[in-house]
């Protein structure tokens, strides 16, 4: 049925595909915080009574014009210039080609563009790339590309909105769970994966409550739990251990960081799902048990 293809040949097809991928996250990253915050603004008006028409950016916030805060999907309006609403053409909204091309401004307007639209459509090709490298053209590989999409587009998404939605983090933790009952995701049995999740949960959950009583403060949100029960499904329960140790002092060292430059205001939240998400890489390509003999933890 399909020609024989050497795996390198495969990956960079992967790698072709990550790079589409990596535009749609794009679109997913940007407009994802803004749909949720309208959806909350139409219900607080609900709520209140007042009408949704009425309800300005202004009263939630956003700073969006009224018409399209109330009509922004992931799909409309089409893909535009952040800056004037240029709408752009398909020659202007190919991966990482456009961007070069254009050197990284719109055609309209001359504005430049974020160096970032790229950097994620090449690091989601560089992810399925390694995917399709190590699994070959296989269920397995479409499920780890599918995971590592869904953890890129979470982790953005926190450290620019400190929002984790529910929208990406549950059927991520569903999706480990089937992975691993379908047995396509090779060395979590359900079982691992299952504990994994549970675990996930409950150690962020205490953690989270403990640290309340103790501080009068929330250190982290609900989204956080419901990431790391994801990551538990899809990386096994070995691995909660040596990824909230790596995600904890990372975070910590980074927050040191833009503290001492001023950069975080006083009070402000680090959000802690990119450190998450960077640990959970960490530990697909490195594994728990080696992870946790190095850091001389070995049990
Ligand atoms: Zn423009």
């Amino acid at each position: 049925m399909w020609p024989e293809l050497s795996p390198v040949y495969l990956a960079w097809l992967g790698g072709l595909l990550g790079l589409m991928v990596g535009s749609f996250l794009n679109v997913v990253i940007h407009r994802l915080p803004l749909i949720m915050q309208a959806q909350w603004a139409r219900d607080c008006a609900e709520l209140t009574g007042e009408s949704t028409a009425g309800f300005t950016p202004a009263k939630s916030g956003l700073p969006l014009p009224t018409l399209e805060f109330v009509s922004l999907s992931l799909s409309q309006p089409r893909s535009r210039c952040p800056h004037c609403k240029h709408t752009l053409a398909w020659h202007e909204n190919i991966p990482v080609l456009s961007y070069v091309l254009l050197r990284g401004k719109c055609s309209a307007c001359g504005q430049a563009y974020g160096l970032r639209y790229p950097l994620v459509e090449l690091f989601t090709g560089v992810l399925f790339y390694g995917c399709v490298l190590r699994w070959g053209a296989s269920y397995t590989a479409l499920a780890w590309c599918g995971f590592l999409a869904a953890l890129l587009t979470l982790a953005l998404i926190d450290w620019d909105s400190t929002l984790l939605p529910d929208e990406i983090t549950l059927p991520l933790l569903w999706a480990g769970l089937i992975a691993a009952a379908l047995q396509i995701n090779p060395g979590v049995s359900l079982v691992h994966a299952f504990w994994g999740a549970v675990g996930g949960y409950m150690s962020l959950w205490l953690v989270y409550h403990a640290f309340k009583l103790i501080t009068g403060k929330e250190g982290m949100g609900y989204g956080d739990f419901k990431l790391f029960a994801a990551l538990g499904a899809w990386l096994g329960w070995t691995a909660l251990l040596p990824m909230i140790l790596l995600a904890s002092v990372s975070g910590a060292v980074v927050g040191l960081v833009l503290k001492y430059r001023a950069r975080l205001r006083d009070g402000a939240y680090l959000p802690f799902g990119p450190f998450l998400a960077a640990s959970a890489l960490l530990m697909m390509v490195w594994g728990p048990v080696d992870m946790l003999r190095d850091l001389g933890l070995a049990l």
